[in-house]
């Protein structure tokens, strides 16, 4: 493939910060992007169409609409895939020297360096990459095309069609539980930046990226999905907590011996794992007893004054975080949801934005009494709000009894303290099979950075 820049798996850590970035796509404005399966002739194999500007035409420092979609068409292929061979877009942008992505669906971010641009990169040529790493890493891919949208009328309008259908594969989904199966899938596409995570993938919980479900999983490993793999579920060790001998196993083998027990429905002791793709995290604060849920496109800040990006870079390194889990948006729709731990019972406060968007979800007698950061922008806030609502409050023993114990910090609040036992930038390294021969290796943080 002939292109002004290289194509490669050691392109995917790649960070652009928006200073290096000649422009971004999608972040700030819409950023979409959709894969799916049709009939071969609905596909002209190998083209990529552009509707709107190329680079260009693009002014340096802005920021664009942007939508992606894919049309793939193939004997074996079948709808459930869809899903999986979306979130591989996330990583084969990111094989394109100069090119960074991030997330998948509706939130996408793609930054292009600004060298990258000069020696004449051009969004065709990001199609053509695609194109053809998709079809090198699936056989079952007899032909795909590739439409790139940047005028905000086109991407608006995928953008509706995208959440439809984001939205029928949820629906359908959600009709399967846990225990209907004897098999779980498990996930290790994430391990390039999250070392030991593995996502744990069941019928009543959705991955962590919130694009794989059970049945994507399953349609994925049929045409051979290399990081996706069966997990016998194996004895049950606690039902309501979701413990099972079969994904301990898994979980220790796939993290290499970091993880050996994982709970699927509760956040306490040994919850799930997470990497940065998590579209929500869920959090505990001790002196409500309650959890807050925050998701990634809430930008202001959770009670205890953190908001998505901090945390999900404190906890999204693929480590257990007791108190915190990294959770896909259709897992707060499941029956399920944190049954360990008293699901929608113990939830106290989230963004008004996605409170709205659960409302036949919730519980309606816990609906109203769940705050927003319009009623609590702090923890002084929140307890004040919890209180007028008669939700019971944990005494001041029980308070102490639950947060870490940090002798320095004994006068903060507890969800003070739970936020200062969090990792300080942890690193893992994991080289596999590898050798490596340095004239000179910079390391520098992503703050020194300015990303
Ligand atoms: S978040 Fe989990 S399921 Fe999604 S791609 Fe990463 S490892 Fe796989």
């Amino acid at each position: 493939m002939e292109l002004p820049v290289d194509v490669g798996v050691i392109y995917e850590g790649e960070r652009i910060s928006r200073e290096d970035a000649f422009v971004e796509l999608g972040g700030s404005e819409t950023g979409v992007e959709l894969l799916r399966v049709v009939s071969s002739e609905e596909i002209e194999d190998g083209a990529v169409k552009i509707t709107g500007e190329d680079f260009s035409g693009m002014e340096e420092g802005k920021a664009y609409p942007f939508g992606l979609l894919v049309r793939i068409a193939g004997e074996k292929l079948e709808e459930d895939v869809e899903g999986v061979l979306e979130r591989r877009i996330h990583e084969f942008v990111n094989y394109i020297q100069g090119v960074m992505h991030q997330n998948s669906r509706d939130r996408v971010l793609v930054r292009v360096r600004k060298d990258a641009v000069a020696k004449g990169l051009t969004l065709t040529d990001i199609g053509r990459a695609l194109i053809q790493l998709l079809k090198k890493e699936y056989r079952a891919i007899e032909r795909a095309e590739v439409q790139i949208f940047t005028r905000k009328e086109e991407v608006e309008s995928l953008l509706t069609e995208a959440r439809e259908v984001y939205r029928r594969r949820d629906e359908k989904a959600a009709k399967l539980r846990d225990e209907d199966v004897d098999v779980f899938y498990g996930c290790t596409m994430c391990q390039n930046h999250a070392a030991n995570h593995a996502c744990i993938i069941a019928p009543s919980r959705v991955s962590g990226c919130g694009v794989i479900s059970w049945l994507e999983a399953r349609a994925a490993v049929k045409i051979g999905e290399g990081a996706i793999f069966e997990v016998p579920k194996g004895k049950v060790i606690d039902e309501s907590k979701g413990e099972f001998e079969g994904v301990n196993k898994a979980i220790a083998d796939k993290s290499r011996g970091a993880t050996t027990r994982l709970y699927l429905h509760s956040l306490f002791d040994y919850p799930h794992t997470q990497c940065s793709c998590a579209q929500a995290m869920v959090f505990y604060i001790p002196e409500v007893d309650g959890f807050g849920i925050v998701d990634s496109n809430f930008k202001g800040k959770t009670p205890f004054g953190m908001n998505f990006s901090t945390l999900i870079k404190q906890v999204g390194n693929g480590s257990q975080h007791p108190g915190f889990i990294g959770i896909g948006l259709a897992y707060l729709r499941s029956p399920k949801f944190l049954q360990g731990d008293g699901g929608w019972s113990r939830v106290v406060w989230m963004p008004s934005h996605l409170k709205e968007s659960l409302r036949e979800v919730i519980p309606p007698e816990i609906y109203e009494r769940i705050a927003t950061e319009k009623k609590a922008e702090d923890l002084e806030a929140l307890v004040k709000f919890l209180e007028e609502k008669g939700y019971k409050l944990p005494s001041k023993e029980e308070v102490a009894e639950e947060a870490p114990a940090q002798e320095a910090e004994e006068a903060q609040p507890a969800a003070a303290q739970v936020v200062h036992a969090l990792p300080r930038r942890r690193v893992t390294v994991a080289f596999i099979n590898s050798t490596f021969h340095f004239k000179k290796l910079i390391i520098t943080t992503e703050k020194e950075k300015n990303i």
